[in-house]
């Protein structure tokens, strides 16, 4: 060691350890959408929710899984098919703590009706409070929710699954479903040559004297390890939903091979599988030739998923930029009170807050849905535009947050890089971007009278907001335009803004002030901190965003 140079702890200025955090008290704006939302009393379970899985625990398990990814089983020693995967035990240990919350099945009573209000708004909150922590588990939690409607229109046998779904019990053993505790659906629809074009299917389902027989492959199945599949094959009559058990009703393992698990981007603790059905065995699930319309009735909810999940990712990333900068300092000062990293704060809370406002409100219709045209639209409508804006907006803004750690934010060690990773799925799987966008356009073709009606009550909500006229204005100009589909983002992504002002206003009126003079007046630029918002607003949010 040269003489003079000093040796001691030089670890200082930097943030301490983000654990145990309380998910439900710390976030003002999901306990607002929670109360204006109509499920206040849930707020005593999901303050005991929140500060579970906001456990350092969870995150714990969380990376865990991740940094070990699951493994497919394609053969046993001897050459003989297993195609089972492997699994951290930490995966295992989500997947049992989310089927014990009933995450994959809340929304449905047991014999697949719609559960009472507020189940929607009150699931979507443990969700978006999972989706912070660790999303690759959720994929068999947003599958199973989704099939359980098509398995009660099935046969005796599919809707006898449903009480095997409702248990709550997580049971990942490789058994016939009847022999199980509880079970998990998958859903496989995308084939090599297409996933938005599910007509153009070409796996084939030929009637049997019990069922039906499935030949042809599936390009992506996630939650391989599910206990059956909904999945799209061609009938004589057209595209047919049918359900794919494991094992067939004798008992013995049904002919579903799994050529190799993707390499994923992001998602890495969860398994998705290309997979060959060589015969295997099926029951259909509604009329021969709807299976178009049990695949749409499903990505409804899926997409509604996987808004809350962006939503979830952006909550999780502002949070870890709040906590980081609030500890920082920067020539003299905490990075949190130097007025240009505010300003970027701020507007990245602003975000949130309004992605968190527009998927409540709009649980808050699936829960009115079976009791109001006017809601049931709004889902139609609403579903769509929000998982377009929320998904699309979550990988700009990860990155955004990122880069308030510093290098840290780039570091494997943190859970920034896993949030990356994660944000740009959702805006992917279960109808992509332009997808989405078109049907929104097929909702106004067949229904414009009320898609127009849902766009007035949102334009009445919000009326007395800043920009909301123009909106308005613009998102009817887009619908009425001779190109549609040219104008069908903008038209979509103000559709969103309008529908989060609105939802907004329910709650905190000088956010929904905020939101819509920024984002509906506009004025300010691209990137976040450019929205100019003053130091009293700035504190309004930053405060709002996260307890000191
Ligand atoms: C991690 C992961 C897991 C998945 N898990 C599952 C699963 O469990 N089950 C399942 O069935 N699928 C699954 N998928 C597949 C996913 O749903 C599809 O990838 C997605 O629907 C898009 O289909 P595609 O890949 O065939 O793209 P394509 O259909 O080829 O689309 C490519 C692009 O073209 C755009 N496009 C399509 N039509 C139009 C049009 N008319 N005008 C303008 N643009 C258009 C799309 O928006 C998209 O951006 C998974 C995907 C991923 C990444």
């Amino acid at each position: 060691m040269a003489e003079g140079i000093m040796v001691g702890d030089d670890r200082f200025n930097q943030s301490p350890s983000f654990a145990d955090v309380d998910l439900y008290d710390s976030d003002r704006a999901l306990k607002d959408a929670v109360i204006a939302n109509e499920a206040v009393d849930e707020a005593r379970m999901l303050a005991a929710f929140g500060r579970r899985w906001g456990a350092g625990e969870m995150a714990e398990h969380a990376r865990l899984a991740n940094e070990n990814p699951p493994r497919l089983q394609a053969f046993d020693a001897k050459g003989f098919r297993r195609d089972t995967v492997e699994f951290h035990p930490s995966y295992h240990h989500l997947l049992k703590e989310s089927i014990g919350a009933s995450l994959h099945c809340s929304t449905w009573s047991s014999s697949g009706e719609r559960a009472d209000a507020p189940a929607e708004v009150a699931r979507a909150a443990r969700f978006y409070m999972v989706a912070q922590v660790e999303n690759g588990h959720l994929s068999p939690m947003i599958t199973t929710r989704a099939a359980v409607a098509p398995l009660a229109a099935g046969p005796k046998a599919a809707a006898d699954m449903i009480r095997k779904v409702v248990t709550r019990h997580y049971d990942p053993g490789f058994r016939p479903w009847e022999e199980k505790f509880g079970i998990t659906i998958g859903m496989g629809v995308t084939e090599r040559q297409g996933g938005t074009d599910v007509r153009g299917a070409v796996t084939r389902a030929e009637p049997t004297a019990d069922g039906y027989t499935i030949a042809g492959h599936k390009w992506f199945m996630s939650a391989p390890m599910s206990d059956a599949f909904v999945v799209l094959a061609q009938a004589q009559a057209g595209p047919t939903a049918v359900l794919v058990p494991r094992f067939r009703p004798d008992g013995s393992v049904n002919a579903i091979e799994y050529q190799r698990l993707k390499n994923k981007l992001g998602n890495r603790s969860s398994a998705s599988a290309e997979v060959e059905f060589r015969g295997a065995f099926a029951w259909r699930l509604g009329e021969e030739g709807a299976g178009v319309r049990t695949v749409m009735e499903m990505v409804q909810l899926t997409r509604a998923d996987c808004a809350v999940s962006s939503a979830g990712l952006m909550r999780a990333a502002l949070a870890q930029a709040l906590h980081h900068t609030r500890h920082r300092g920067v020539f003299g000062r905490r990075l949190s009170e130097q007025p240009l990293m505010r300003a970027v704060l701020a507007d990245l809370a602003l975000e949130v807050e309004a992605a968190v406002a527009l998927v409540f409100r709009l649980a808050r219709s699936f829960d009115l849905a079976g009791e109001s045209e006017a809601e049931r639209m709004r889902v139609r409508l609403l579903t769509p535009a929000a998982k377009y804006r929320i998904a699309k907006a979550a990988p700009a803004f990860v990155a955004e947050a990122m880069e308030c750690l510093g290098g840290n934010g780039f570091i494997e060690d943190g859970v920034l890089p896993r949030l990356y990773r994660e944000a740009p799925v959702n805006a992917i799987w279960e109808g992509s971007g332009n997808v989405v966008c078109l049907d929104v356009l097929r909702t106004l073709d067949r229904h414009r009278e009320a898609v127009l009606a849902v766009v007035a009550d949102l334009a009445r909500e919000a009326s007395d907001l800043p920009g909301v006229a123009a909106t308005v204005a613009s998102v009817k100009d887009a619908f009425d335009s001779d190109e549609p589909e040219r104008a069908a983002r903008l038209a979509v992504e103000r559709l969103a803004l309008l529908a989060a002002a609105a939802a907004l206003r329910t709650s905190d009126s000088p956010v929904a002030e905020l939101f819509a003079r920024t984002r509906l007046l506009g004025g300010g630029g691209l990137t976040a901190g450019t929205s100019g918002l003053t130091p009293i607003e700035t504190h309004h949010l930053l405060t709002r965003a996260m307890p000191e």
